[in-house]
């Protein structure tokens, strides 16, 4: 499946994407992870991008569609892909619907997770992710701690509170969503390939959905 996964940051547009990524061997493209995987890595990238991600910024669209352009001609992108946190600007919309169109890549959908603010900061705020860069396996100290604590499950790293998850931060990220991102719920909608899905319950929910709709396409 080609797949877009729209929603604010929390929504579980990364838990959503593991998930189905496991169903049909589509791969997980989430730039979030590309771009803290350049930071700790320590890469020229990452040493620009470092100050905008603490501050829960966006990267310019410029380095983000770089990246992109080059991700989608993997090899593993063959399969399918499931963008998790890109695009995130109309410009990158527009930018991906020309990059798609030249690669002769049709979308099947775009997602978007719907949830309430209020559950998207209680998420945020008890989120924990492996700081392993290869990994950045997702915990939360409520609903899905890892088993043994700050310790990831999977690796055997340890389990962090990201930079961009401090409550000054996350305030920011939302904002800069409901700005510059949530836009593209109209955009997608527009182009007629919009599924919103009410996301606040289990992701067996959201699967539910997105297979009903890929199935009746
Ligand atoms: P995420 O893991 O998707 O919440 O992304 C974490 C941070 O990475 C964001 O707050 C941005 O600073 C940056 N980022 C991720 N994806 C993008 C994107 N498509 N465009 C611009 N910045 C991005």
């Amino acid at each position: 499946m080609k797949l877009i996964l729209l929603g604010a940051p929390g929504a579980g547009k990364g838990t959503v994407a593991k998930l189905l990524a496991e169903m049909d061997g589509s791969v997980q493209i989430s730039t979030g992870d590309i771009l803290r995987g350049a930071v700790t890595a320590g890469t020229e990238l990452g040493k620009q991008i470092e100050s905008l991600m603490k501050s829960g910024d966006l990267v310019p669209d410029e380095l983000i569609m770089d990246i992109m352009e080059q991700r989608l001609q993997e090899p593993d992108c063959e399969k399918g892909f499931l963008l998790d946190g890109f695009p995130r600007t109309i410009p990158q919309a527009e930018a991906l619907k020309g990059l798609l169109a030249k690669l002769g890549i049709e979308l099947d959908m775009a997602v978007n997770l719907e949830v309430a603010r209020e559950v998207i900061l209680d998420r945020l705020t008890t989120r924990r992710t492996c700081s392993n860069s290869d990994c950045q396996a997702i915990y939360n100290v409520k609903s899905n701690p890892s088993r043994q604590a700050g310790i990831c499950d999977k690796c055997g790293s340890p389990v962090i509170q990201r930079d961009d998850e401090t409550a000054e931060a996350i305030s920011h990220r939302l904002q800069t969503y409901v700005e510059k991102t949530a836009p593209l719920i109209g955009f997608y909608e527009k182009e007629g390939l919009l599924l919103t899905v009410d996301a606040a319950g289990p992701s067996e929910t959201v699967l539910a959905a997105i297979g009903a709709k890929l199935a009746a396409a």
